[in-house]
């Protein structure tokens, strides 16, 4: 799941660099990817966090390239637990091929 060693993380968003939660939860993803140690758990968390904490930041669904936008805008129960909103986050620290894995 985590194919981070072979595509490095991308610089953070601009609002990251001002938050030093999203700092450390950063931090945390880049140790684990460095020690191949798998990294789902610090992505779902620096994807929570952004959902909790920056919600005008997360980025509008994807009209191209996305097998899950089309899924979530098809339901008409709006975005139950926010797990559009954490897709979507996932484009702000994470190579995209990866970000659009969940
Ligand atoms: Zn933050
Ligand atoms: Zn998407």
């Amino acid at each position: 799941m985590c194919s981070s060693d072979e595509q490095p993380l991308p610089p953070p968003a601009p609002f990251m660099w001002g938050c030093g939660k999203c700092w450390r939860l950063l931090r945390a993803l880049g140790r684990k990817v460095t020690a191949d140690a798998g990294c789902f758990t610090e992505q779902l968390a620096v994807a929570r966090h952004i959902v909790e904490n920056h919600p005008d930041e997360i980025p509008a669904p994807h009209t191209r390239g996305c097998d899950r936008c089309p899924g979530y805008a098809a339901r008409n129960d709006g975005d139950p637990g926010e797990l559009w909103a954490e897709h979507r986050a996932r484009d702000l620290f994470l190579p995209e091929a990866v970000a659009r894995l969940l």
